[in-house]
């Protein structure tokens, strides 16, 4: 931690990966790429036979009927199988899978062997609920072991699951158990959520009030709390159903194209989308990007992902990835700041976790909440960080790496989607010389694309839409429900290319920025301006401990930018403070990108998945009503900067 910030954050920085990291990391070379290159689809199938097992091999590897693609046709396997029997079949099922740890403080260790016996038990049961092949299982739990094991245990038997984060209110579990039309609804008592019980069977119980097609609901009692309303004929525990069951159960080869799960995006940009994901092609991506981004050596990792199963990053990387490629995972139930702001801290260094994959906002925050917290901790078991869910702003990612890894640590900034099934754009981390804030380039065997308005590729270095320009395996495979949407969402603005919805900048030298949502982006007398780059030069600021900046109608400029800050604690919002941040991005990014407003604000309106909602700021700015707000983590939040927008920043103009 010797190098001061100024000197880590200097413009043109470059991040080569720390030699001792280097030397042992599974690619040291550019091979992967070189191969990949030459022969995109033969690359995807090596991977595919050599990081799983096929119980038929696939008659040819890609189908490609734009915008409609099978991967690995004819080819047969079972999720469940390689994740979790051909370990212990190989003599590893006494290998730790999950390191469990709840909220109150409760700890499991999970052999492969035991999450076998346990997933065998519950396919038996739902087989005995009356689900078969292809029927969809909607999922409502907080996180705990059984939530991979009901996930699991759909993979055996060929059900889809549809997994509705445990923070959704009623309404959202109901439209989404009635879009998939689900059968059988696993759900949990309750859940711990900063020392409180979240009461999921109740809500569960709302929902179900309107979903014809649910004609079970599996409790687990986790909370344990007395009066859990249980519906006679309908509602059974766990506990009475699961432990008579049979602990083996045979897993039955699918079709690689047979559905796995449906999954609903988080709803920054608007409604979500039901997004399908199959087995073959998935499997074979969450594995290769699992393996070689993180570097996984499973004789030795601990490897800790700290999304929640609800959402795509803990399908692919708590459950499906690092299950296929049998590490052993961390899995903590409750929130980061209970009892107090250092427990993540604390649980690396019980378990000694040595790869960690997070999100910036939780980076941000613990920068709000300053180092104090890591300090109390030894972290120096960690050698790899990860960040997924929006861009990292180099201040962020520069704290990352010095205050969580000590500076011997590579960081994966890894870009990908719901739709994406797994990740897209990262760094490598034995090899890539890293920028903050750059993404990097795609991952072998991916190809993208940098547009403009009219599909013409800009160059490097230029700016634009990002897009896909190839198939990839665990490529979505549709919208559930709602093909033109699947067609007018993604395919439909390039012509044979898919829109990812994300602006993209390539620098002069070949690497990727990713420039925040296109729908955000700012157009201000004539120029495009992205709201990462400004929020980036307002988080640059001391003062600043996270910003969104949107743009709002303006008779002079066309847009011009609205700024809503949140000051680190120490600092006071002043008009001075106002003027010295305006000038601050004036001078990092050029005059037109001088923020017109700024609002101080304690919290910003975000997703349950903790990405900032820029569009309901851009309601308030523009004193519209207030767009889709059911994916708000905290309703309450959008509606005090409303107040406050109205009175305050109209009056800097
Ligand atoms: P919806 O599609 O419903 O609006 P969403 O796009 O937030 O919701 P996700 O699939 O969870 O749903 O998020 C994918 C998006 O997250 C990407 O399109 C991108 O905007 C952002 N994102 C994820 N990882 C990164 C990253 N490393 N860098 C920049 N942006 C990222
Ligand atoms: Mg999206």
């Amino acid at each position: 931690m010797a190098e001061p910030l100024e000197a880590l954050l200097e413009e043109g920085r470059t991040f080569p990966p720390p030699p001792e990291f280097a030397a042992r990391a599974l690619v040291r070379d550019r091979g992967l790429y070189e191969r990949a290159d030459a022969d995109p689809e033969g690359f995807w199938a090596h991977q595919a036979a050599e990081l799983l097992h096929w119980d038929r091999r696939w008659d040819r590897v890609l189908d490609w009927d734009l915008p409609f693609a099978r991967w690995f046709v004819g080819g047969r396997l079972n999720v469940a199988y390689n994740c979790l029997d051909r370990h212990v079949e190989a003599g590893h099922g006494d290998q730790v899978a999950y390191l469990w740890e709840g909220e109150p403080g409760d700890r499991r260790r999970i052999t492969y062997a035991e999450l076998l016996a346990e997933v065998c038990r519950l396919a038996n049961a739902l087989r005995g609920l009356g689900v078969g092949r292809g029927d969809r299982v909607a999922i409502y739990m907080g996180m705990v072991p059984e939530l991979p094991v009901a996930m699991l245990a759909c993979a055996r038997i060929g059900a889809a699951h549809s997994v509705v984060f445990g923070g959704f209110t009623a309404d959202s579990l109901r439209d989404r158990i009635n879009d998939a039309e689900a059968s059988v609804l696993i759900t949990c008592d309750g859940a711990w959520r900063r020392g409180n019980v979240v009461p999921l069977k109740e809500i569960a119980d709302a929902a179900m009030a309107a979903t014809p097609t649910v004609r079970h609901c599996l409790v687990l009692r986790r909370t344990g709390q007395d009066g859990v309303p249980m519906t006679e004929g309908r509602d059974r525990w766990w506990h009475d159903v699961v432990p008579d069951h049979p602990a083996t159960c045979a897993a039955e080869p699918m079709d690689a194209e047979q559905l796995l799960f449906l999954l609903y995006t988080s709803g920054t940009t608007g409604r979500p989308k039901g997004i399908m994901h199959t087995t073959g092609g998935y499997l074979t991506q969450v594995a290769f990007t699992h393996r070689y981004v993180f570097d996984l050596h499973p004789e030795t990792d601990v490897y800790w992902c700290t999304a929640d199963c609800g959402w795509v990053t803990g399908h692919s990387y708590i459950v499906y990835g690092p299950l296929a490629n049998r590490a052993t995972s961390v899995m903590y139930e409750g929130s980061p700041d209970y009892p107090d702001k250092d427990r993540f801290w604390a649980i690396v260094e019980r378990y000694g976790v040595t790869i960690l994959y997070t999100a910036p906002t939780a980076i941000r925050t613990f920068m709000k909440w300053g180092t104090e917290y890591p300090e109390r901790h030894d972290l120096s078991s960690l050698r790899l960080l990860g960040s997924v869910g929006e861009p990292i702003n180099p201040e962020a990612w520069v704290w990352y790496w010095q205050h969580i890894g000590g500076g011997r640590c590579p960081i994966v900034d890894t870009w990908w989607q719901t739709e994406t099934g797994a990740i897209m754009i990262s760094p490598l981390p034995g090899l890539t010389v890293c920028k903050p804030g750059s993404a990097t380039h795609p991952l072998p065997g991916i190809a993208v694309d940098v547009v403009d308005d009219g599909g013409r590729s800009v160059g490097v270095p230029g700016g634009g839409y990002l897009v896909l320009t190839r198939p990839w395996p665990s490529m979505l495979r549709g919208i559930w429900g709602d093909p033109q949407r699947y067609h007018d969402t993604y395919w439909s603005r390039f012509e044979g290319r898919y829109f990812a919805g994300d602006g993209a900048k390539w620098d002069a030298d070949g690497y990727l920025w990713l420039l925040g949502r296109v729908d955000d982006i700012m157009l201000v007398s004539g120029h495009n301006i992205s709201t990462t780059e400004v929020e980036s030069a307002l988080v640059d600021h001391p003062a600043v401990a996270e910003a969104a900046v949107v743009g709002k109608t303006d008779p002079i400029t066309g847009q011009a930018v609205s700024a809503f800050v949140i000051l680190r604690s120490g600092y006071e919002a002043s008009d001075e403070l106002v003027a010295e941040l305006r000038e601050h991005v004036a001078r990092l990014i050029g005059p037109i990108a001088r923020p017109k407003t700024v609002l101080f604000t304690e919290d910003l309106p975000k997703t349950r998945s903790g990405k900032i909602m820029r569009r309901l700021l851009r309601d308030v700015a523009e004193d519209h009503a207030l767009g889709d707000t059911t994916t708000l983590a905290d309703p309450a939040v959008v509606e005090q900067i409303k107040a406050r927008y109205l009175t305050t920043a109209a009056d800097e103009e």
